[in-house]
């Protein structure tokens, strides 16, 4: 059972300091511009054992996405000082989910808004981790290198416009999976609405090129790096969902879920050649 301390978190940053306040009190004006527009970026960082080990590259991804947008960053000591206080006296056998949010605030040049919301990860998510998903394959209906042409498309940031992304999900759902694989307009493999694809063939883990406007994983870096040093070779593959099929393991990657293995692939069912384990295992160190 989640101990009663590990429910809900909130802290919030204001002129240079940072409070954690109760997770139901107000704290952000209803004219915020990330609210009424999304228009903003966030972070989703895990929780492990009391502690965010991971927290540096979601710093260096939420500066980037703040560059991408325009946005007023008030530095990483504030992000760090926001985190700390909302994860201290987070249980340690609690996995939590802990969100950073950083919007425009009321716009105009007004200080940004930023805070932290932390929660248990949900069962279902742990569920997926450990036996599987269900996954379709949806468009997206962008040309796989116009994003990078288009920087008013804000590929590469984490934004807080995820309507898109949810909807998908939804999508999925109705269709009796559990997740989404987002597709170009000429079928080249994106990324999931909230993960990254992966996938093992030719004895390679591969994954798809950020030129083409998805979000940079940060899971997918770590995985990578740790499978190198291992021996175990990866690439920056243009796949297509024919890729998926033929591959010996999808996976798709986040922080907060990990790796969930891929058991169905567009109603077709799909092993993983006993591969999962070695890819968790390589996201533990
Ligand atoms: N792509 C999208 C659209 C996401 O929302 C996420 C999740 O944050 C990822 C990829 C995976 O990123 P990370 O591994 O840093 O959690």
């Amino acid at each position: 059972m989640t101990a009663p301390q590990a429910v809900r978190r909130v802290a919030v940053w204001a002129d240079g300091d940072v409070r954690a306040v109760d997770p139901d009190e107000p704290v952000v004006t209803a004219f915020d511009q990330g609210l009424g527009r999304g228009d903003g970026v966030f972070e989703s960082v895990l929780v492990t054992g009391g502690r965010t080990p991971r927290l540096e590259a979601h710093l260096a991804r939420l500066h980037r996405s703040a560059q991408l947008t325009a946005l007023t960053h008030p530095g990483d000591d504030a992000v760090r000082a926001l985190v700390a206080a909302v994860v201290a006296g987070w249980p340690a056998d609690v996995e939590g989910a802990c969100r950073v949010f950083l919007t425009r605030g009321l716009g105009d040049g007004s200080p940004p808004t930023l805070l932290a919301l932390l929660a248990a990860v949900p069962a279902e998510t742990v569920r997926q981790r450990s036996t599987g998903i269900a996954v379709v394959t949806l468009s997206l209906g962008v040309p796989a290198d116009f994003r990078a042409t288009a920087p008013w498309l804000l590929g590469g940031a984490k934004t807080l416009s995820y309507a898109v992304n949810m909807a998908a999900q939804r999508h999925a759902h109705a269709a009796g999976a559990d997740d989404v694989v987002f597709t170009s307009l000429e079928g080249r493999l994106l990324e999931g609405p909230t993960s990254t694809v992966v996938w093992a063939a030719g004895g390679r883990l591969h994954t798809p090129p950020p030129g083409t406007g998805i979000l940079a994983g940060t899971t997918q870096a770590r995985l990578f790096a740790h499978a190198e040093g291992d021996g175990w070779p990866t690439a920056v593959t243009p796949g297509t969902v024919e890729d998926l099929t033929a591959a010996d393991a999808v996976w798709l990657l986040s922080g907060i879920r990990g790796a969930a293995p891929v058991t169905r692939l567009d109603g077709v069912p799909r092993g993983d050649a006993g591969l999962t384990q070695r890819v968790q295992e390589l996201l533990t160190r």
